[in-house]
């Protein structure tokens, strides 16, 4: 049985080409519903737990961004596909794990403390190069995740000045999961508002992204802004085949 993209393959049953077919309708029909333009939101394909052939068949259907969030399990996706792919880190980094992440990845979603700044900003300085992050807010309080608290956005910001290794391109946010994405819209909508505050009060940042949705959300958080959608499960789950 044959699940691709190229050409000439014959399709027998549901596999990535056709949910990756159906996401990036959903997403521009999302995004048409409000008037935005759906090129201005880009498709990040969440791979954790996703093997490098799966990976590649993505590719073939003319993915490019995959999300990790394990930096073990993306140190082994890397040697395999390495630049073929653009990587983003969207997990939780742990301090000693940074180095190993230093000129591999595109974007890193996750920035959650001003420790792993630090520790970021010294990786920059050593290797001669910087990092494109997001700051993670923690919009929903819910204790079990982690972020910034919008509370502490203001001064989180202002300290991330200091450090010239990181390029400050935005927010992120981690909704509940709720299997009515309707009711997490308003965390959607506060990670959004958040953006439009700062980007005013602080004319120095450049906060233009906003990565925001996942498998279960996406569409309510491409019509709340999201310029970046996380979506793992929607593309890579098993396909239903008779
Ligand atoms: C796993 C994960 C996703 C994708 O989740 P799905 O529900 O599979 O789409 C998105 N963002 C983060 C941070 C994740 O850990």
């Amino acid at each position: 049985m044959q699940r691709s993209c190229q050409k000439g393959d014959e399709i027998l049953c549901a596999g990535i080409a056709e949910n990756l077919a159906l996401v990036q309708e959903k997403i521009a029909r999302a995004a048409e519903r409000v008037g935005r333009d759906p090129s201005q939101v880009k498709l990040v394909a969440v791979s954790k737990g996703v093997a490098p052939e799966r990976i590649k068949e993505a590719l073939s259907c003319g993915v490019k961004d995959f999300g990790e969030n394990r930096v073990q399990e993306f140190q082994q996706k890397h040697q395999v596909l390495g630049d073929l792919v653009e990587w983003h880190f969207i997990g939780h980094l742990q301090r000693n794990k940074a180095k190993y992440l230093v000129g591999k990845i595109k974007l890193l979603h996750s920035l959650d403390s001003l420790k792993l700044a630090q520790t970021l900003e010294k990786l920059a300085t050593r290797s001669g190069t910087s990092w494109k992050v997001l700051v993670q807010v923690n919009v929903s309080g819910e204790p079990t995740k982690h972020g910034i608290s919008p509370s502490e956005l203001d001064y989180f910001l202002e300290e991330l000045r200091k450090f010239k290794g990181l390029e400050v391109c935005g927010l992120m946010t981690i909704a509940p999961y709720s299997p009515d994405p309707e009711t997490v819209r308003p965390v959607f909508r506060k990670l959004r508002q958040l953006r439009d505050e700062f980007t005013k009060k602080k004319p120095w940042l450049d906060l233009m992204h906003l990565s925001m949705g996942m498998s279960a959300d996406f569409e309510v958080a491409v019509e709340e802004g999201a310029t970046i959608v996380r979506i793992g499960s929607a593309i890579f789950s098993e396909p239903l085949c008779n």
